[in-house]
């Protein structure tokens, strides 16, 4: 029946336009392929207008070129085929047009013109098989190919075929097809009364790039990603280091495990410079050096019962945020105000970065270090990066544009 109605469209006119396709007769409705399993098989299979061609000889891919068993899908296309032992010529014929196919040959002869076939017919099982482009373009077929499914649809018409997209992120996962033409997505979608069996899962997806770094995992429904996140409570340690300088202040903290020690080179630089200031008649010493998590942590906890939380976090750093605990940070001579005005704090002050020091926490940018001024904390840099810093007249803050605060 449906090759009779075949038939029937199969007029001369309609010929004409499938060997030149024209836009304004493409625009026919395209014919819906329903039905189509679209699962992984085994063998190719070719569905015409919808209807699977049944063959005994399945379809093979030769050096690249898909071979149909030429009587199985001629038929399916309304030819009919006859064989001539004595010429091995195999003709296929429907009411206008007839197709001559010569076994060895490179040649066909269509409609009495000669047309070259980019490959011979080649047998199998006893049975001929034909290049299939060579049938599509010859009779005007479209042609769609699903990898996957090994399915061939081919159709006169444009080919539309509904495959699965996705399932709804939500109860009751409902799966969704969307609508091909000819091979190509279109918007359009239909559920397709089936629901897909979804699990809810929450993956690790990894932590924030910023401080506090907070761990956190994504959900997923089957095996699809949706948009939805949460913290999983736990905070990532994570150092910062900015243009080669390791950061540790309110904002950026150091992990407690570490412990790197007194930096040597810092050390080997402050002896320089110590006995520089010496020369000039001066006398610097390290009063605090390097520490460690845990004593900063007794430091830390000793100012708070003295002075309070508030007014430590004005001075004394809280555990991991100390810069002492990068190993590269000194506090000079006494732990005063007064520093800063002695002859030592002025010299520190205005030499120190040619040892690759400055002084982390100058007066007037307490808002932005988050600690009052400092004229006896140093910080080593490196002589070039600490020159930088002390030319711009900006801390270290302002310097490479980053907060000091602590999260809560
Ligand atoms: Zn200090």
């Amino acid at each position: 029946m449906k090759r009779t109605k075949f038939a029937a469209a199969f007029g001369a006119l309609a010929f004409v336009w499938m060997l030149h396709p024209n836009p304004a007769v493409a625009a026919i409705e395209p014919i819906i392929f329903e039905n189509l399993d679209n699962l992984p098989a085994d063998h190719i299979r070719i569905v015409l207008d919808g209807q699977e061609i049944p063959m005994e000889t399945k379809p093979q891919i030769i050096d690249g070129r898909t071979y149909v068993p030429l009587r199985a899908v001629s038929e399916g296309m309304g030819l009919m085929v006859e064989w001539n032992e004595a010429s091995r010529t195999i003709t296929a014929t429907n009411e206008e047009s007839t197709i001559l196919l010569t076994l060895d040959s490179k040649e066909a002869m269509v409609n009495a013109q000669a047309v070259a076939l980019d490959a011979p017919l080649c047998i199998l099982d006893g049975r001929v098989l034909a290049p299939l482009r060579f049938l599509q373009e010859n009779l005007g077929y479209r042609v769609v190919w699903n990898g996957e499914a090994r399915l061939i649809l081919m159709s006169r018409q444009d080919i539309g075929e509904w495959r699965y997209s996705y399932f709804e992120m939500t109860e009751p996962y409902r799966e969704v097809e969307a609508l091909y033409i000819n091979g190509e997505k279109t918007a359009r979608i239909r559920f397709n009364g089936k629901y897909h069996d979804a699990e809810v899962a929450w993956r690790l997806e990894g932590y924030e790039g910023t401080y506090p770094f907070r761990e956190y995992e994504r959900k997923y429904i089957g095996d699809v990603k949706t948009p939805e996140t949460r913290y999983t409570g736990t905070n990532r340690t994570q150092m910062v280091s900015i243009q080669g300088i390791l950061i540790a202040n309110k904002t950026y903290s150091l992990p407690e495990a570490y412990a790197p020690g007194e930096h040597p080179a810092a050390r080997e630089a402050f002896n320089i410079m110590q006995a520089d200031a010496q020369a000039a008649g001066l006398s610097i010493y390290v009063a605090s050096g390097y520490r460690d998590y845990r004593l900063q942590t007794l430091i830390y906890n000793r100012n708070s019962a003295l002075y309070g939380q508030s007014r430590t976090d004005t001075f004394s750093a809280r555990p991991g945020h100390s810069e002492h605990q990068t190993g590269m940070a000194f506090d000079l001579n006494t732990i005063s105000g007064s520093f800063g005005k002695s002859k030592e704090g002025e010299w520190v002050r205005d030499n120190g970065h040619r040892y690759g020091f400055i002084i982390r926490y100058p007066e007037g940018k307490e808002q932005l270090t988050g600690y009052q001024y400092e004229p006896w904390h140093i910080r080593y840099l490196g002589i070039e990066m600490a020159t930088k810093v002390y030319e711009s007249g900006l801390c270290l803050e302002e310097y490479f544009g980053i907060p000091s605060a602590y999260a809560s």
